[in-house]
């Protein structure tokens, strides 16, 4: 390919091999479109015809250089993460990023969450957390791209806080930005197709997408960037189909013994170490095996046992998930393991308990939401 071919759209460098990455098109496209004269990318032709997003990844250079420019705006910024998978979609820096533009926190997928959840407990932990990581957020929206839910809510939020400034959305891969730009794109301009507008940032290939809201601001869409904690790296495409929640989890209770381990497939564990015989509810993708065993024999268990009894992964894909890292808890109030990206374990006050994930992979505590 010639070095220098760009998208017509966003300006990003034509490649052929990686479906990710900014500027692809397929071979078959290109020479089509060398007929026509005109050279799309894949993303800018869908978005062009369609009117649809297509997820995009930077590297991390790339990314700073973004949410630099970002800074240098006045904007308002809406950072969506998931609910389900809190620091995997934390944004390393992005207070820092942001300068003193204000922040709208938007909790995605919170379809999966059980009904039984308070919405507002999911909002005061999201904030609790983005204060750890040093961010505070004018407010906090929970949406869910998939089915729409409160996607006129977060608009709503939007209007009130960006006071005409252009609204920059921004987000890790996986966190389901680009369902949720779409959703906003079909509620704003129903049936109308010809509104989206892609353009770059000067001097970058980074292509921004830009949903004129009125007059003279815009909802642009900034490329997600990866996250490699995520679980979701670490499994095979159809695994991560498999362990994400597609529609509300449906919790299921244990009766457990100290020195009883469960298995949740073999991507993660909980040991009961230490306590009364006690309920534990697990909340988990529904079709995910969970299975118990007794702790003294569970390294043995696992070392046998994973990719067949313990799946998924299976055994042909195990070798690219990390080894599972032990992190010990007391719990002296009723309190949630979360496995961050896979689910959480209720476990009641006065236990020593262990969470197990596979390495990069957060296993965080908080106080329990149900
Ligand atoms: P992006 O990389 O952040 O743009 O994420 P995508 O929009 O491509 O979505 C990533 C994955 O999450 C896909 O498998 C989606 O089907 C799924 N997903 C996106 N939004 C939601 C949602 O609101 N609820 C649920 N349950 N899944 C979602």
């Amino acid at each position: 390919i010639d070095e220098g071919l760009r998208c017509i759209g966003c300006g990003a460098l034509i490649q052929t091999d990686n479906k990710n990455d900014i500027g692809y098109t397929p071979m078959s496209a290109l020479k089509k479109s060398f007929e026509n004269d005109e050279v799309f990318c894949q993303r800018c032709f869908r978005l062009r015809h369609y009117n649809e997003i297509q997820p995009v990844n930077l590297t991390d250079d790339d990314f700073r250089h973004l949410l630099e420019q970002i800074a240098d705006t006045n904007s308002l910024v809406v950072y969506v993460m998931d609910v389900f998978d809190f620091s995997g979609s934390l944004i390393p820096g992005l207070h820092r990023f942001v300068g003193n533009n204000d922040v709208l926190l938007v909790g995605n997928k919170v379809d999966v969450l059980p009904r039984s959840l308070k919405r507002s407990k999911i909002k005061d932990w999201m904030r609790q957390q983005a204060n750890i990581a040093g961010l505070r957020p004018i407010d906090v929206a929970l949406t869910s791209g998939k089915n729409g839910e409160d996607i006129e809510k977060m608009l709503d939020l939007i209007s009130k806080y960006r006071k005409n400034r252009s609204v920059y959305v921004v987000g890790v891969t996986n966190v389901g930005k680009s369902t949720l730009i779409n959703q906003v794109i079909k509620s704003v301009t129903g049936d109308r197709h010809d509104v989206i507008t892609t353009s770059r940032f000067p001097g970058t290939t980074l292509d921004r997408i830009e949903i004129p809201l009125d007059d003279d601001s815009n909802i642009i869409d900034t490329p997600g960037i990866i996250h490699q904690d995520q679980m979701a790296h670490y499994l095979s495409a159809k695994d991560l189909k498999y362990v994400s929640p597609q529609k509300e989890i449906k919790p299921k209770t244990f009766q457990l013994n100290e020195g009883q381990t469960l298995f949740m497939g073999a991507l993660a564990r909980f040991d009961y170490i230490q306590g009364q015989r006690t309920s534990i509810t697990a909340y988990f993708e529904n079709n995910l095996l969970i299975h118990r065993t007794k702790l003294a024999n569970a390294d043995a268990f696992y070392e046998k046992h994973a990719g067949d009894l313990l799946a998924p992964p299976a055994t042909e894909n195990l070798a690219m998930l990390p080894p599972l890292q032990r992190y010990e808890f007391k719990t002296t109030e009723k309190t949630d393991i979360v496995i961050d990206g896979l689910g959480w374990l209720t476990v009641p006050a006065n236990t020593v308990v262990a969470g197990w994930a596979p390495q990069g992979v957060s296993v965080l505590t908080r106080r329990a939401m149900i």
